[in-house]
């Protein structure tokens, strides 16, 4: 996979064209950002350990045949994926009340759900990601009746993989956020699975392994980051 030309910066990771039209290339940058871009700064090395991880996490779940985007790791930054028609959709999978829902409805964080919770959010900076229900997806175009069915199918087996991996390692897999495109008439999944976009509790103490450290100013944020890094690839 050749790269060619950089095609879109967004906050997390630099996409290029290669030398396949199929194909882009996801470069991962140490860029952190939080509460809807007004917080910025810097993970060091969160890239080489956020694409490490992510590569690991879609290997896993292409052999759970959850199909995504992932073709290879290409280097320490850099993944190679199938270029896809994203949809403008966010899916947040909860297991545990945390963040934006213990504040929305007044919860304690650290609740546990009686069962999964999905939320799905339309992907738009500027209206700064507002909550949709199935309806707005459907009645928007945002995806078709097919497609919805498929997201949720594949958000719910994802948490199953996730939860039971994340156990083994010692980790409570809180909430996580997951995207999905279109590919010559599949859904795949897409994007990234890393401690930006889950909530990752240490099963012993609690401690927050995931970007919660950098939003909330806890210190320790790259070692919590190398933490989960460790874990999954030695695992
Ligand atoms: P953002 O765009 O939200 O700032 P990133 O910095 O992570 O986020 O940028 C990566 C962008 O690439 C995201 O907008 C995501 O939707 C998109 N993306 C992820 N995987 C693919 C893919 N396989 N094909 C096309 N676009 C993708
Ligand atoms: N999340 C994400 N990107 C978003 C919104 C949420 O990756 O744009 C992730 C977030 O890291 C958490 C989960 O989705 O693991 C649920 O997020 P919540 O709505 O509680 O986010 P908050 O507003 O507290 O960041």
């Amino acid at each position: 996979m050749q790269k060619k030309e950089k095609i879109y910066e967004g906050k997390a990771k630099i996409i290029y064209s290669t030398d396949d039209p199929d194909h882009l290339i996801l470069y991962y940058k140490d860029d952190a950002t939080a509460f809807d871009n007004t917080k910025k700064g810097t993970i060091v090395d969160k890239g080489i350990m956020n694409n490490a991880i992510s590569s690991k996490i879609f290997q896993l779940l292409s052999q759970n045949r959850i199909p995504n985007h992932f073709v290879e790791k290409l280097s320490d930054r850099e993944m190679g994926v199938k270029k896809l028609q994203m949809l403008p959709v966010e899916v947040l999978v909860r297991n545990v009340v945390a963040g934006s829902l213990a504040k929305r409805y007044g919860m304690e964080e650290g609740t546990p759900l009686k069962r999964t919770i999905l939320e799905f959010c339309y992907k738009d900076d500027s209206l700064h990601d507002p909550q949709c229900n199935e309806d707005h997806l459907l009645v928007f175009g945002w995806c078709t009746d097919q497609e919805l069915i498929n997201i949720k199918n594949y958000s719910l087996r994802v948490n199953d993989f996730l939860v039971g991996f994340f156990d083994s390692l010692g980790i409570r897999l809180i909430d996580f956020k997951l995207e999905f495109g279109r590919f010559k008439g599949d859904l795949l999944l897409a994007d990234e699975i890393t401690p930006d976009g889950c909530r990752l509790w240490d099963k012993k103490t609690g401690e927050k392994l995931d970007k919660d450290r950098f939003r909330r100013d806890l210190g320790g944020v790259e070692e919590a980051y190398k933490i989960v890094y460790e874990k999954v690839l030695n695992s």
